[in-house]
């Protein structure tokens, strides 16, 4: 795609980037066949390249963003499939990315939708807030179905709608926080490496048994465990809302615990059970690439960082305890399969330890949860989970396995199937608790 950036506009490296990025697209449209919004809504300003056009027209006039830019990006799930599919390498992620920034800084919306997005800003990388908040849902969950009912996908679903979504979010019962920061799980057996776990913020609170698992599995596996001090969000939900200077001072913030801990007892790893958190993590490099202070230490960071199972399709696990014939439908997640390009790795475990996976149909469609998307898109959301649900239970499957929060609650909101992460199946596998009991 020809571009026209001025040379005093090249000079900002992040229109250098999107320049680069502009230059790469040929135009050719194989994105649009795989994009969810393009597949449900049929607008071509739905689909990546429409968006590509949008985005372009925006950074190479200089234009403040306009309504009609700001909705078409605002409907974009960031789930990547348009990178997987795109021929030409087009980093679509770090344009819309950029986009993102550019609306959160220059576009003012309504007051509602800005109150609602400092909102979930503010709670929902806040474990405890985030905790109170879902308390509160859960006493407000009756007062949802006096609230308007959708009508059809709506092009900018209002606050009350907005609310809805929220509240119908909310689980059932809050478990019990899990262990602390700063807490240390040994290795059993002889030792044989040592990582970090991160914490997370919303998992934490809504399924803390996912970390469990894994600290169940690696420790049984001889794999010391750390659970980092003073850790934070990892800045994924507000980096995906535009905010990036909450984003990168979260960035910035872990980079310096994780590398204390890393220059201090050793890491050999940063391990990650969400993976819409494990592909930012894996961008800290590339975000902060420009921070003369951080730009070294962010992309060792983004090194270390690794899905839980990449890391334990790296070692060796012991030979299943139990075996099953269950049938696993496996979800892959958009930021495992189209943001880390992990693909094979979790159904092999699967496999390996005795589950019957089988591939969803449509595999390469989000289930519309894309982090608060499901909450700012509830209508467009809801056909997506749907979709998803359907395409599941194509598979008549006795369980679901994912390795991202945020598709577990999307998907659980349509199907009584139970919805487990990989990693509390291969922890049950290898001498751990069933899962999906509760
Ligand atoms: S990230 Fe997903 S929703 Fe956004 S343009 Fe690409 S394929 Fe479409
Ligand atoms: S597939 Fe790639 S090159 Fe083709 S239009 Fe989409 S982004 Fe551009």
């Amino acid at each position: 795609m020809k571009t026209e950036f001025s040379p005093a506009q090249l000079a900002n490296p992040d229109i250098a980037e999107a320049d680069k990025i502009l230059r790469a697209c040929v135009h050719c449209g194989f994105c649009t066949a795989t994009c969810p919004t393009y597949v449900l809504l049929g607008d071509e300003l739905d689909s990546p390249r429409g968006r590509i056009y949008l985005i372009k027209e925006m950074l190479e006039k200089d234009r403040p963003p306009t309504q009609e830019v700001v909705k078409h990006i605002d409907r974009c799930l960031s789930c990547l499939a348009c990178m997987t599919t795109c021929p030409s390498g087009v980093h679509y992620m770090h344009l819309v990315d950029q986009a993102r920034v550019r609306i959160e800084k220059e576009y003012v919306r309504p007051l509602t939708e800005r109150l609602l997005r400092v909102a979930l800003a503010w709670v929902l990388p806040r474990p405890g807030l985030f905790r109170l908040s879902m308390m509160l849902a859960r006493l407000a969950q009756p007062l949802a179905a006096l609230l308007p009912a959708p009508k059809a996908a709506a092009a900018s679903p209002g606050l009350l709608r907005r609310i809805k979504a929220m509240l119908a979010l909310a689980p059932g019962k809050l478990p019990a926080p899990g262990p602390a920061g700063g807490s240390i799980f040994p290795a059993l057996g002889p030792p044989r490496g040592r990582v970090a776990l991160l914490q997370g913020c919303a998992q934490q609170v809504l399924a803390p048994r996912i970390n469990q698992a894994a600290i169940n599995v690696l420790t049984r596996h001889g794999i010391e465990v750390v659970l980092v001090k003073d850790e934070q969000c990892c800045g994924a939900l507000t980096h995906h809302l535009g905010r990036d200077d909450d984003a990168l001072a979260r960035a910035r913030a872990n980079i310096a615990v994780w590398l204390k801990e890393a220059d201090g007892d050793g890491l050999d790893a940063i391990l990650v059970t969400t993976s819409g958190c494990g592909t930012v993590i894996k961008d800290y490099g590339f975000m902060l690439r420009e921070d003369r202070n951080f730009a070294a230490a962010a992309a060792r960071i983004s090194a270390l960082a690794k899905d839980i199972t990449e890391y334990l399709g790296s070692i060796e696990l012991q030979p299943a305890q139990q075996q099953s014939d269950l049938v696993i439908a496996y979800h892959s997640a958009c930021s495992l399969q189209h943001g880390q390009k992990i693909t094979h790795a979790p159904k092999e475990l699967l496999s390996k330890n005795g589950f019957v996976v089988k591939d969803v149909p449509e595999s390469h469609l989000c289930c519309g949860s894309a982090g608060t998307y499901n909450i700012l898109q509830p209508d467009i959301a809801n056909r997506l989970r749907d979709r998803k649900v359907a395409n599941i239970a194509k598979v008549k499957p006795d369980m679901i396995a994912a390795g991202n929060i945020g598709c577990m609650v999307q998907i659980a909101g349509g199907t009584s199937v139970p919805v487990v992460h990989t990693v509390e199946l291969l922890d049950w596998a290898t001498g751990g608790p069933r899962p999906g009991l509760n």
